[in-house]
């Protein structure tokens, strides 16, 4: 028996990182999954025929997150297909780092768009079916960064700031319904997003990680089963760090 069994979860960037790794995870529990990419078609659907093996029903959507008719589309779209959703995970995001000094109207506009903005988007379109359904979790991928703020990502740091009172806000209105919404706080996770990081930044990360090493993309998506499963009922509106003891 799985924690999710009988569950219909929606992840957004779910084709890869942090967002395949809960795709899977939530299958594993008995989950079925529908998932959302921008634009890695191929691997996206080659990861719903693989979960397809695990008796459960996964689906891929092409959908702009930051997008807010997008996002009313693929609720309809989703809600036809699986019939309701329990679990709503806004987990798609891009970094677009440089120094204030550097930084763009489009480096500030894209990330708040497609971090923060996106959290709105299919909240916004899920909460009427959730109250319907007496009850949901949501779960939304802020970072540290929101808590401790970094140099060379104001924007980013800004948007996963947003998305914490975002979530308090959610909860604290929904709290009565039955729907809860957590925040996570990822610190540095082995992802494409972390890769891309110049070799030196990434020593000088490690060297603060009281763990001594970067966390991995299954080690969020487990934080995301428990918040998804009937092993949290009565948490909600809080920020849980997954940071190896980074943000203490
Ligand atoms: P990643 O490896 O770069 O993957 C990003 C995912 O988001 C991909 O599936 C991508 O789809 C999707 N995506 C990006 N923009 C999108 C859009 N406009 N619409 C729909 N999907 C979109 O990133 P990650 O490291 O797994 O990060 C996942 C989340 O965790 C992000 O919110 C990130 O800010 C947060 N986080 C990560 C870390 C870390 O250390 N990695 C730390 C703290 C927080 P495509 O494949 O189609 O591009």
């Amino acid at each position: 028996m799985g924690l999710l069994d009988g569950k219909v979860a929606l992840v957004t960037g779910g084709s890869r990182g942090i967002g395949a790794a809960i795709v899977r995870r939530f299958a594993e529990q008995g989950a079925n999954v529908a998932f959302t990419y921008r634009s890695s078609a191929e691997q996206a659907n080659a990861l719903a025929a693989e979960l397809e093996q695990l008796g459960v029903t996964a689906k891929a959507y092409q959908s702009d997150a930051s997008d807010y008719e997008a996002a009313e589309n693929l609720a309809k779209e989703v809600l036809e297909a699986f019939g309701q959703v329990d679990i709503l995970v806004n987990n798609a995001g891009i970094t677009k780092d440089t120094l204030m000094l550097r930084m763009t109207e489009a480096h500030w506009d894209d990330v708040i768009q497609t971090n923060l903005k996106s959290i709105f988007n299919l909240t916004k379109h899920l909460i009427r079916p959730m109250m319907k359904n007496r009850g949901g979790s949501i779960i939304n991928m802020s970072s540290i960064v929101g808590m401790t703020g970094n140099a060379g990502q104001a924007n980013y740091a800004a948007s996963k700031a947003g998305i914490i009172g975002f979530t308090k806000s959610v909860a604290k209105e929904m709290g009565s319904r039955n729907i809860r919404c957590n925040a996570i706080a990822p610190g540095f996770i082995e992802t494409d997003m972390t890769e891309s990081l110049d070799d030196k930044v990434k020593e000088g990360y490690l060297q603060n990680i009281p763990m001594n090493r970067l966390g991995k993309a299954e080690e969020v998506a487990d934080v995301c089963v428990f918040l998804g499963s009937d092993l949290s009922t009565y948490l909600s509106g809080q920020v849980i760090s997954v940071c190896g003891a980074l943000n203490t």
